[in-house]
């Protein structure tokens, strides 16, 4: 276990000069206090947990302190934003501090995001609100607890610092651990600003340090768009599975590891909806629940034009091909396992897209659904779930087929519990949920984020006197408007 003070840095990023960032000092925030840290996300870089306590906690991560061997720089990428091109954004509000080498050799890039002005700022502030770090520390870590793969959060500092949105808030720091913070839209700005050296080189960084398996085939660029393919088709499955919007899905928000980054109004749906839109600002819809997964396709396809400088577009053609069935695969597979499923029979699918449909005219809660449909045997789950669904007929043919299909797995409901369980939480990260958190801390009380956090960290276990943690939301919690503004 380390001290704060004995991490080890490696500034690979950074060594790839000044096309690529910027050095830029952050910036401190006023009377910094923690929030919440990730005693998870503190394990990544080796740190003892008793480290939070350290008064130094809360000044390296709101800007007061910084580590000698930190080398804080602003990146530059561009990207495709709501269906057009932007050709400039970058870190406007977020630094990377340094890569942390921990003690299993692994890399973890420091990101301090709401550090201040940067280059690439344009007319923001340089800030992030409280609101919206904290949204984005709870969701980082509950998705990873969920087996989603995820961008970390090892902690939030509030401050007196005022910041102007809609009306004052203050300003927070987050920070964000990740492997990698390079995006598609990092790709998108060597490729479009037609530094081509520049693309290869970012092409060999992201090969050698999260990619080196690819380096061994033959055409290691394609090699790369396809790991990147194949990473994103199993992150959308997941979403889709588990009811999560995204919310902003450019490009510039995609990470190239394909992990879910760049938390904004995202959402776990309440009741299922496939049109939901959790994004106040997204007029058309373009970022809807269903449409996540063609859009996922357009902005590897965005990636793919990128990349035609290093690899033959023919080829980048026929790797963007797998997405659609690689994602119906993992989809299938997952939804199997939340439905209780073993093994797989050819109607499978059909029965899956039946359930989505008669879902969709109730008011069915999404999570709760599976969690108690794996409660008691198929038969009386059933039979109490059935309240909640209008299009009773459809339901009632529904269930019966599942009863059929559930029995091609034995009845040994003990058995069936434990394994859907497994695969269906209890808790999720509602929005009512972190509203609640949220305005408890705007007022100075941290105990709700942070029990909050504690709760979501175990969703799929049933921690006795949390139950309210599990409830669907009062009616206030149903229309919350969730903007871009962060
Ligand atoms: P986001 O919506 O957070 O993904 O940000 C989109 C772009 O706007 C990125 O380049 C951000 O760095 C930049 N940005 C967002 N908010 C701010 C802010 N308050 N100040 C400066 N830049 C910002
Ligand atoms: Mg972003």
């Amino acid at each position: 276990m380390k001290r704060l003070t004995e991490l080890t840095f490696d500034n690979r990023y950074a060594r790839l000069g000044d096309a690529f960032s910027t050095e830029v000092l952050p910036e401190p925030i006023a009377e910094p206090r923690l929030v919440v840290a990730s005693t998870a996300a503190m394990k990544l870089l080796d740190l003892d947990p008793h480290e939070a306590e350290n008064e130094v906690f809360a000044e390296l991560f709101s800007g007061h302190k910084l580590w000698n061997e930190a080398e804080p720089r602003a990146m530059v990428y561009s990207g495709h934003q709501f269906g057009s091109y932007n050709p400039r954004l970058g870190d406007g509000r977020g630094l990377l501090l340094g890569e942390v080498v921990n003690d299993a050799g692994e890399y973890w890039d420091l990101h301090l995001k709401g550090a201040g002005q940067t280059p690439y700022s344009r007319m923001g502030d340089g800030r992030a609100v409280l609101r919206s770090s904290i949204r984005e520390f709870l969701a980082s870590e509950h998705l990873h607890a969920l087996g989603i793969p995820s961008s970390r959060a090892l902690c939030v500092t509030a401050s007196s610092t005022p910041v102007w949105r809609e009306k004052q808030e203050s300003a927070a720091m987050l920070l964000r651990l990740a492997p990698s913070h390079v995006r598609f839209g990092h790709f998108e700005y060597f490729y479009y600003t037609q530094q081509h050296e520049q693309l290869k080189q970012l092409g060999e960084h992201v090969l050698s340090c999260h990619f080196p398996d690819c380096l061994q085939q033959d055409e290691p660029y394609l090699a790369m768009f396809r790991e990147v393919v194949e990473r994103n088709a199993e992150l959308i499955a997941h979403w889709q599975a588990y009811g999560f919007c995204h919310g902003v899905m450019n490009s510039d928000n995609m990470s190239i590891l394909g992990i879910t980054f760049d938390y904004g109004p995202y959402a776990f749906l309440d009741d299922f909806d496939a049109k939901h839109i959790c994004n106040h600002s997204d007029d058309s819809g373009r970022y809807s629940f269903s449409n996540q997964v063609p859009i996922a396709q357009w902005n590897l396809a965005a990636l793919g034009q990128a990349l035609t400088p290093l690899v033959e577009v023919d080829s980048l053609r026929e790797t963007l091909g797998l997405f659609l069935p690689l994602y119906q695969a993992h989809y299938l597979d997952l939804m199997r396992r939340r439905l209780g499923w073993l093994g797989a029979d050819e109607g499978d699918e059909a029965l899956i897209q039946r359930l989505l449909q008669v879902m969709q005219s109730g008011a069915v809660d999404y999570t709760n659904f599976f969690r108690e449909l794996g409660d008691s045997a198929p038969q009386q789950a059933l039979a109490r779930l059935r309240d909640d669904f209008t299009d009773l007929a459809g339901f009632d043919t529904w269930a019966a087929d599942y009863r059929a299909r559930s029995a091609l797995d034995g009845d040994d409901q003990e058995q069936r519990r434990t394994r859907m369980h497994a695969a269906n939480p209890k808790y999720i990260l509602r929005n009512y949920l972190a509203q609640q958190a949220i305005e408890a801390a705007e007022q100075g009380d941290y105990g709700p984020v942070r029990e909050l956090h504690a709760v979501l960290s175990q969703p799929f276990a049933e921690q006795p006197g949390q139950e309210r943690y599990a409830q669907r939301p009062p009616d206030w919690g149903k229309h919350l408007e969730i903007s871009c503004s962060s």
